[in-house]
């Protein structure tokens, strides 16, 4: 049967009020219907688990351990100030947490260097932190005192190391009994160990970068690393089999 009426014959989003809401609301119920009778909805649920499962482990153990001792000294300052702020700013202004800018752009090879020589730190009984870590080409450039220009910090600057994500250097000091000059004297004995050094003593002392070799070197240890979770994982499972 041929409907009459000019009304029916026209496609439905090309009323003269723009968009058919009825007719939009008439596919929605459809759409939703589908996704009730076919396997969408259990696959809907089974992405939000794996959502929330990588919420949980955002950071893994290298990052939560540099994000720890960055909080030991919560208020950043040195000769020219407090600077504190700084950091928080620079964020914010790229929209993250101040752990995912401070911690999570440095280079992850970087990152590995300073959990095991921060680790064999704090074995020795020293309570070190983070004065700042990385740093964008803004944070760069409101930083004071003595520094490289806004995009060649091995902080992070663009030119330099290619931005977020590879920041090759950090500013250490002492916290809660520690001194910065007890911090610095350790870099300079055990830092080689590790890849990292300070590369100015005199007029930067709290800067301390890696070294040559330092990808080699950052393998090494997170090899390291993961054959030792390994084994305590391998130990776990075995004395959980005996009781
Ligand atoms: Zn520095």
């Amino acid at each position: 049967m041929r409907i009459a009426g000019s009304k029916q014959k026209l496609p439905i989003r090309s009323t003269s009020e723009g968009l058919n809401t009825r007719a939009l609301r008439s596919e929605a119920s459809v759409t939703l219907a589908l996704a009730s009778m076919d396997s969408h909805v259990v696959d809907l649920n089974k992405d939000t688990s794996a959502l929330s499962k990588r919420v949980k482990s955002e950071f893994d153990e290298v990052e939560q351990y540099l994000w720890e001792v960055y909080q030991r000294e919560p208020v950043k300052k040195d000769g020219s100030g407090d600077f504190t702020w700084k950091d928080q700013a620079a964020a914010r202004r790229m929209s993250m947490s101040l752990q995912r800018y401070v911690i999570s752009g440095m280079d992850p090879d970087f990152r590995e260097q300073l959990y095991h020589a921060g680790r064999a730190m704090d074995a020795d009984g020293l309570r070190w932190s983070i004065l700042s870590a990385f740093r964008d080409d803004y944070r760069q450039s409101i930083a004071s005192g003595l520094k490289a220009g806004a995009k060649n910090s091995r902080h992070g600057g663009s030119l330099r190391t290619g931005g977020y994500g590879h920041g090759q250097a950090i500013d250490v000091t002492g916290t809660e009994g520690t001194t910065m000059d007890q911090v610095w004297r350790w870099i300079d004995g055990h830092g080689g160990k590790y890849g990292l050094h300070r590369p100015m003593p005199g007029y930067d002392p709290a800067h301390v970068q890696s070294r040559r070799d330092w990808r080699k070197v950052a393998q090494n240890l997170r090899k390291r690393r993961n054959q030792l979770a390994q084994h305590e994982r391998e130990v776990t499972l075995a004395s959980l089999g005996r009781d």
